[in-house]
């Protein structure tokens, strides 16, 4: 982990010639994270480094971002009554509109308080999120911070 400071030097560095881009702006495709190497050179534009590799979603629940992989992705299901239902998707492969959240229950409760999933869903009513809620608290979670028996 070779987290980089900002100190007041580095941003007083006087600029190189030509050069008049503000510090956090990332020239060219590079910025979005696909190569380990851009990783180095973006001087603290994102507090959290590790948000940085791979693909970078924001939590329904605690509005922080984190990488796609440590998130759980839901989309919009119905359940057996034809109601709207927030539906698991840990495979990440379901088709339609999808959010993603930390898969843990306070992250889960965030997010229902904020009816953050209607929201990210777009459906404005009805929507029951109790089979995400389910899901995260079932043993069977692979991600569930429970400790194995
Ligand atoms: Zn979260």
């Amino acid at each position: 982990m070779t987290r980089r400071a900002t100190t007041p030097e580095g941003r007083r560095r006087p600029p190189t010639r030509g050069e008049r881009r503000a510090p956090v702006r990332i020239p060219g495709p590079v910025a979005v994270g696909l190569s380990p190497v851009a990783r180095e050179r973006i001087p603290s534009a994102c507090p959290e480094p590790s948000a940085l590799i791979g693909p970078v979603r924001t939590c329904v629940g605690c509005r922080k971002r984190a990488a796609k992989s440590e998130l759980l992705r839901v989309t919009v299901g119905s359940e057996t009554h034809g109601q709207p239902v927030v539906a698991p998707d840990p495979q990440g492969t379901a088709p339609g509109r999808g959010a993603h959240l930390h898969p843990t229950v306070e992250c889960y409760d965030l997010a229902v308080r904020r009816k953050a999933f209607g929201r990210a869903l777009r459906v404005s009513t009805g929507l029951s999120s109790a089979p995400v809620g389910e899901y995260l608290a079932s043993p069977s979670n692979p991600r569930s911070t429970a400790p194995p028996p």
